[in-house]
């Protein structure tokens, strides 16, 4: 229930949002999602879709996903490299000496709203 803890978060989030700003309707909300964030967004959006009929500010929002690339480091030979497709062990060196640059993430880049104090 890794999706259901985040949405949770989420929706959390947005709820205090929209009441620091006195907003009266969220219209979209984009999130970023890493690639290897182990978030499953077919089931992240069903988990929306239960939030949306619990928080009446979200409750016509569009929830809107980009994917962020994973990228890992070799500390070895200084190299960037897909993680997807090679794994912890570097392509150019095959040391085991990598780290994850960025693709674990989980987001809120943007949201769109009505009501509050939108210049
Ligand atoms: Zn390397």
């Amino acid at each position: 229930m890794h999706e259901m803890g985040i949405v949770t978060h989420l929706a959390k989030t947005l709820d205090e949002t929209a009441i620091e700003n006195n907003l009266t309707k969220i219209g979209s909300v984009t999130l970023q999602i890493g690639e290897v964030s182990g978030i499953m967004t077919d089931y992240f959006v069903e988990c929306w879709d239960y939030f949306k009929g619990r928080h009446p500010v979200l409750k016509d929002s569009t929830l809107k996903l980009e994917q962020i690339p994973a990228v890992t480091w070799c500390n070895s030979c200084k190299k960037e490299y897909e993680t997807v497709k090679y794994g912890r062990e570097c392509p150019y060196c095959h040391s085991g000496e990598t780290w994850l640059l960025k693709g674990n993430e989980c987001i809120i880049k943007e949201i769109e709203a009505e009501g509050g104090n939108n210049p």
